[in-house]
C-alpha cells in the first residue's frame, strides 16, 4: 500500500484535479491519498480571522470567492451521481461552521485570547475538510476519512507535537480493514488529545500527516505530489541551469528541508526514515518525470 500526498496547487483547480485523478486511478488499491487545502486557501481562512477580530465583515466575501471556487471545482471534478452530495456538504460547512466562527470573532469584542486561539484553529482546519470532500468525490471507490478522529497532538514547550502512541491506536483502528479503495484523508489537521480542541501540525504540515499514516501502516512508499519536479540542484528562478537531484539519502534530505527547501515539511522526513520508506517527491503537472526519491 501506497500514500500519496497531494499538495495545494495539485487540489487547487480543475485542471489539476484531472490530473490528480488520473495519477490515482493508475494505482492499485487500497491506496491512501493525503490532500492539502485548496492552494491559497489556508492563507485565506487565517487572514479572514484577522479581519474577523477587527470587526472587518468583508471577509464573508471572501468566503462566498471561496464557496463558488469549491461549487466550481465540484461541477469539473466530482462523479456526476455525487455532486449534489458534495456541494451540500461544502454549503453545510460553510454555513453551519465557518460563518458562525467568523461572526463570533467579529460580534464578541470580549473574547479571551485562548478561546480567539481555538475558533482560529478551529477555522483553518476546513481547508482540509472541503478539499477532502471534493477529492473523495472524484473516485466511485473514494472513502472518506476524518483525521481528525485519529492524529492526535499534546502541548509541548515549542507549541504542539503529535502524540505518536495515541496516534498509532486509533490509525490502527481506523484503518483496519483497509483492503480495496481509494482512502482520502485531510492533512494538517489533528485534535488535542486531552481537550478535543481541533488542532494543526504546523503550515505545511500535510506531508507530516502523510508520513505518520505511511508509518504507522508500514505503507511501501510515501509519494509527495506537488508543482515541481523535485529536489533541485539550486533555485531554479535565480540558477536557471539547476537540473533535479534523481536520488538523495534522508539525511541529505533532512539537511535541504531545514536549510528550507520548500518541497518538503521538515518533520516528514525522520518518521519514513526510521522505516525506510522510500520518499518519491513527483509533480502533479508533469507526472512522466521521473522526481526525485529519497532512500
Ligand atoms: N493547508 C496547510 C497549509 O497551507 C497544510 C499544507 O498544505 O500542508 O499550511
Ligand atoms: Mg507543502
Amino acid at each position: 500500500m501506497k500514500v500519496m500526498k497531494f499538495g495545494g496547487t495539485s487540489v487547487g483547480s480543475i485542471e489539476s484535479l484531472r490530473n490528480l485523478r488520473d495519477i490515482v486511478k493508475a494505482e492499485e488499491r487500497p491506496v491512501i491519498v493525503v490532500v492539502s487545502a485548496m492552494g491559497g486557501f489556508t492563507n485565506q481562512l487565517l487572514a479572514m480571522c484577522e479581519q474577523a477580530q477587527q470587526r472587518d465583515i468583508s471577509c464573508l466575501d471572501t468566503l462566498e470567492q471561496a464557496r463558488k471556487r469549491h461549487h466550481g471545482a465540484i461541477d469539473g471534478v466530482v462523479v456526476e451521481s455525487m455532486r449534489d452530495e458534495v456541494h451540500a456538504t461544502i454549503d453545510r460547512f460553510i454555513d453551519e461552521s465557518l460563518k458562525p466562527y467568523y461572526l463570533a470573532l467579529a460580534t464578541n469584542p470580549h473574547m479571551p485570547v485562548e478561546e480567539i486561539g481555538r475558533v482560529c484553529d478551529a477555522i483553518v482546519a476546513h481547508g482540509e475538510i472541503l478539499s477532502s470532500a471534493i477529492v473523495t468525490g472524484m473516485f466511485e471507490d473514494g472513502v472518506p476519512h476524518l483525521s481528525l478522529n485519529y492524529m492526535r497532538t499534546v502541548p509541548d514547550a515549542t507549541g504542539r507535537v503529535l502524540d505518536w502512541e495515541e496516534t498509532e491506536r486509533l490509525v490502527k483502528e481506523d484503518f483496519a480493514d483497509l483492503t480495496q479503495g481509494i482512502h482520502v484523508v485531510q492533512g494538517f489537521i489533528s485534535r488535542d488529545k486531552d481537550t478535543g480542541d481541533v488542532t494543526n501540525l504546523g503550515r505545511g504540515g500535510s506531508d507530516y500527516t502523510a508520513a505518520i499514516l505511511a508509518t504507522l501502516l508500514d505503507a511501501e512508499a510515501l509519494e509527495i505530489w506537488t508543482d515541481v519536479d523535485g529536489f533541485m540542484t539550486a533555485d531554479p528562478r535565480t540558477h536557471p541551469d539547476a537540473t533535479v537531484i534523481p536520488q538523495m539519502s534522508y539525511q541529505q534530505a533532512q539537511v535541504m528541508c531545514d536549510a528550507g527547501a520548500k518541497v518538503i515539511y521538515p518533520p516528514t522526513i525522520a518518521p519514513v526514515a526510521m522505516k525506510k520508506i522510500p520518499v518519491w517527491v513527483k509533480n502533479t503537472f508533469n507526472p512522466s518525470a521521473p522526481g526525485t526519491v529519497i532512500i
